[in-house]
């Protein structure tokens, strides 16, 4: 069974809170070009794409995946595949 990391974009505000906390993770600072987690926008600002990189690990040290953790919408979920 494999694992990824998926978000409903119909839930999602694009408060890009997931993309700072997994550059946090990762990388121990607040760049979002280094978060594994990336939302896209469109011209009006309204999330319209997302894209997991290789690099996610998903968190898999801590019991929830610090974006999942941090999600207000709560539109984060793994994915079992
Ligand atoms: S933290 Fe949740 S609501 Fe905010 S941009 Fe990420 S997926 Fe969307
Ligand atoms: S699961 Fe962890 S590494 Fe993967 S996108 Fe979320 S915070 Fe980043």
């Amino acid at each position: 069974m494999t694992l990824s990391m998926a978000i409903d974009l119909e839930k999602c505000t694009g408060c890009r809170i997931c993309e700072l906390v997994c550059a946090y993770h990762l990388y121990k600072n607040f760049d979002t070009r280094f978060s594994a987690i990336q939302i896209n926008f469109d011209l009006f600002r309204i999330p319209i794409h997302y894209q997991i990189k290789n690099q996610c690990d998903l968190c898999q040290e801590l019991a929830i995946p610090m974006c999942m953790s941090f999600c207000v919408s709560e539109c984060l979920h793994l994915l079992r595949g």
